[in-house]
């Protein structure tokens, strides 16, 4: 997975600004008919007839969102439209574009870039988004990558955050918590590499965690899973920030409370053997950890026989009245006050 570097080292400056935009971005196709005028004038020029249109952004700093010691260009790239991507899942419409604006400092050979325009190149295709435009700059220090995602809707099938009410169901996609134990795993490595660099890490029964945190995959699927179920969620969300304080955004802009049940967390089984591993508690990552793109959202009860039994989701709890507060039932049966503590905490 951690594909060597090109020996390659071609300095940006040669190109000047505009051969190197050329040259990232000659590759890109226009696939989306709402697309009119992808890259090369001063603005993009998109039609989404009698669509809504939603748009995302987000913004990526080296050293603050990732860390090129473990994460590939290539996934970076990659996961940079995936989190983008999975915005607009959220928002229960259909991707179809995206924006790219780096700045890099000239430590980046042209081949790095190059590296990282394969990944989002690989991912436009997998989540059929063109890529119509953006901006390129150099920066001091490291770098920096903006992606802003658009996408289209009709109006009756977009899922707010605040559509939640008293007894729906709360659902998940997936399973929960790998991305933040792939991260823990590939710390590890890390700081064994810096002791010695002979040593090779063997990280076959980690394959799992790992790929969910260096190339995670947006729930694009969902939306038209959920059509085929006849199902249209009263709210939704996704987590990448962590599954707790993504449920705190739904009560808070819903109003309402929720219970939900640790017995009930989606976990994958390398999960919970890695977790015992580094002696950390199972449903502590599962709540806590964050960047797993899963979606996150509520159904009313009476749609629960539409979607029991599907392998991608679970039902995990369901939303109270805000006065009876938010809470997780432990195994044992204990209801403990649930708080939003969001990946960052867990580093502490
Ligand atoms: P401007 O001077 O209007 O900012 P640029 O010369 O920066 O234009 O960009 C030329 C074209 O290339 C524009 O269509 C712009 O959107 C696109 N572009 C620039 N940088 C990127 C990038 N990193 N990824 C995708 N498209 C880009
Ligand atoms: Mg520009």
């Amino acid at each position: 997975m951690l594909e060597e570097k090109s020996p390659q080292r071609t300095s940006i400056a040669q190109l000047g600004e505009f051969g190197l935009i050329d040259h990232l971005t000659k590759v890109f196709e226009i696939n989306q008919s709402s697309t009119i005028k992808g890259i090369g004038d001063d603005a993009a020029v998109l039609d989404f007839k009698d669509k809504k249109t939603v748009v995302s952004t987000d913004l990526l700093i080296e050293g603050v969102h990732f860390d090129l010691a473990y994460m590939p260009l290539k996934h970076l790239g990659y996961k940079a439209v995936v989190a983008n991507v999975s915005d607009i899942c959220a928002m229960n419409a259909t991707p179809t574009q995206i924006t790219v604006s780096i700045a890099v400092s000239n430590r980046f050979p042209l081949e790095a870039l190059e590296e990282l325009f394969a990944g989002i190149t690989l991912a436009s295709k997998h989540y059929n988004v063109d890529v119509i435009g953006g901006d390129t700059t150099s920066s001091q220090k490291g770098l920096i990558i903006s992606i802003t995602a658009l996408g289209e809707a009709i109006a009756e099938d977009i899922v707010y955050r605040s559509g939640a009410a008293a007894n729906d169901l709360l659902v998940v996609t997936g399973d929960i918590g790998a991305a933040y134990m792939g991260l823990q795993v590939l710390e590890r490595e890390k700081q064994v590499f810096q002791v010695n660099p002979n040593n090779q890490p063997d990280l076959d029964n980690y394959t799992y965690l790992i790929e969910r945190q260096l190339k995670p995959e947006a729930r694009k699927d969902i939306k038209e899973l959920l059509e085929k179920l006849e199902v249209k969620p009263t709210s939704m969300i996704d987590i990448s920030d962590g599954l707790s304080s993504e449920i705190m955004h739904l009560c808070k802009q819903s109003n309402v409370g929720c219970t939900i049940y640790e017995e009930k967390l989606p976990l994958d089984p390398q999960l919970i053997a890695v977790c015992e591993e580094f002696n950390i508690d199972s449903t502590t990552v599962a709540i806590n950890g964050g960047e797993d793109y899963e979606l996150l959202f509520t159904i009313a009860l009476e749609d629960y026989d539409k979607i029991k039994g599907n392998p991608n989701l679970t039902v995990i709890g369901h939303m109270v009245k805000e006065s009876e507060g938010k809470h997780l039932v432990t195994r044992a049966n204990q209801k403990i006050e649930l708080k939003a503590r969001g990946w960052n905490a867990l580093a502490e």
